[in-house]
């Protein structure tokens, strides 16, 4: 039996006679063109959306709009590629009505419109949240570091730099002094000695040492604690046990079906403080006054639960089992519970400890607990303290930490929600997206690139749920 042969090239009538004939009903790029086509650009800030009165035209920048959002889904993030794409693929010419931009332009737009696309993501989100895809009850907080266009070995901390300057000048008096001995040596005996190799490397020491003096002074006159020569708004930063340079990419995402409300890029190297903002900008998009939000241990920042507080947010973040009792292997804080109604602390051997000393943590005033005569008798004291005795300290506003762990205790499945709603854009948008790394440098532009991602994300999800025709439907409605 032979093969399957497919069509003969040269049969008239070959292909469809509308490009409109091979886009079928339920394809995504339906969806993109009709909901570019229902935005007030403008208003999002797109640039010249109004054409020119005079000279070559340009591109409508609804047009290149749809083909960024049409590659950000569809994993083609490069203009280069998308170039290629409105060449050759009958999605992008059906989406562009054959028209090919080239790859400057294309590139050009994504780097003069990257404030607006922030807009079309929350636009995204509102559609949504009309549709009933957000529960706008709980979101899942946290953070991932995304690489920048910056090598490690182009970053450089003040404490790396000091370390270099400190060993360059070992390295350059030790060379010195070799230098000096063979210049003693050669007099005394007469013949070469090799000044010449040690006259060399001295002199590259002394340049590599001069270009590190230069980057440490950066630091002192910016304040930073770190440099990145090539994207020089990324930073070195830890995620799990690996460090990278990168961006630290803030999510909340709804838990009902895993749809990012928010999306946040910053340079900022840890996540404490971010809980509050991330959050409130997620409640304002989903028009809510009042939501809960979960988040791991990395958020634990008694200002930021208190501002969640006062923001209408009910937080769920837990405590870290950190602080030098634990870290020298003593009993934690934890296992010391504190009596409101008395404002004491009772220990682990049952002891009473009571407020005796004050002092400030940040803007904070803090109470410190202990029982002096209780520790010198106590049989626990070589699990508990290695002082004469055991002091616990207390913030004025711990309460707002003891309600929230009194919260958790309540809801322990929470933070499994938490790591399954917040798992699946990350592991989607860096696995499967392959959007773990980004093209373009500065922060302005990483973010414009983010919205973008999320965007895509989000617009796939939805797909998911209800369908291309479900949200034309919704667009129409
Ligand atoms: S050492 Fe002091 S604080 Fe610690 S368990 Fe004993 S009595 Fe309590």
């Amino acid at each position: 039996m032979a093969h399957l042969s497919g069509t003969d090239r040269s049969q008239l009538l070959l292909l469809p006679e509308a490009v409109d004939d091979y886009v079928g009903p339920d394809n995504p790029v339906r969806f993109i063109e009709a909901f570019v086509n229902g935005l007030d650009l403008a208003a999002a800030g797109f640039e010249r959306v109004a054409a020119k009165e005079t000279g070559r035209p340009g591109f409508d920048p609804a047009d290149m709009l749809k083909l960024y959002i049409y590659g950000y889904v569809n994993r083609v993030r490069s203009s280069r590629r998308l170039e290629v794409e409105a060449h050759r693929n009958i999605e992008a010419i059906w989406l562009l009505r054959n028209l090919k931009p080239d790859f400057r332009t294309i590139a050009a737009f994504r780097r003069v419109n990257r404030s607006a696309f922030r807009k079309v993501f929350r636009e995204f989100v509102i559609l949504c949240r009309q549709l009933d895809l957000f529960g706008r009850e709980l979101l899942a907080v946290d953070g991932t570091r995304i690489k920048a266009v910056n090598n490690k070995d182009r970053n450089f901390t003040r404490a790396a730099l000091s370390k270099f300057i400190r060993e360059a000048d070992d390295k350059l008096a030790d060379y010195m002094k070799r230098l000096d001995d063979g210049d003693a040596e050669e007099e005394r005996v007469g013949g070469n000695s090799d000044g010449g190799k040690l006259a060399e490397k001295i002199a590259a020491i002394r340049d590599k040492r001069a270009r590190h003096k230069a980057l440490l002074e950066e630091l002192d006159r910016t304040g930073e604690d770190q440099i990145s020569l090539t994207d020089p708004d990324a930073r070195a930063m830890a995620r799990m046990t690996k460090v990278g340079v990168g961006y630290n990419v803030q999510l909340a995402v709804d838990t009902m079906h895993k749809m990012i409300a928010e999306q946040e890029v910053c340079n900022q190297v840890i996540d404490l403080g971010l809980l509050t903002p991330t959050v409130e900008a997620a409640m304002e998009t989903l028009g809510v006054e009042r939501i809960e939000a979960v988040a791991d241990r990395g958020y634990f920042k008694i200002e930021d639960i208190e501002a969640c507080e006062a923001a209408g947010i009910t937080a769920y973040v837990p405590r870290p089992i950190r602080g030098l009792a634990v870290r020298e292997g003593y009993f934690a804080k934890e296992l010391f519970r504190y009596d409101p109604d008395k404002d004491v602390y009772v220990c682990p051997s049952g002891a009473t400890l009571y407020p005796r000393y004050e002092g400030k943590v940040r803007d904070n005033r803090k109470i410190e607990y202990c029982d002096r005569a209780a520790c010198k008798e106590c049989a626990l004291k070589p699990r508990c303290t290695g002082n004469t005795y055991r002091r616990v300290s207390r913030l004025e506003n711990e309460a707002i930490l003891d309600r929230m762990a009194a919260r958790l205790d309540a809801r322990p499945d929470i933070l499994d929600r938490r790591r399954e709603s917040v798992e699946h854009p990350f592991g989607t948008i860096k696995q499967w997206m392959n959007q773990g790394a980004f093209l373009m440098r500065g922060l302005d532009n990483v973010r414009g690139e983010f919205s973008l991602t999320a965007l895509a994300y989000n617009i796939k999800r939805a797909i998911t749920l209800i369908g291309v025709q479900g949200l034309i439907a919704a667009l129409r409605a």
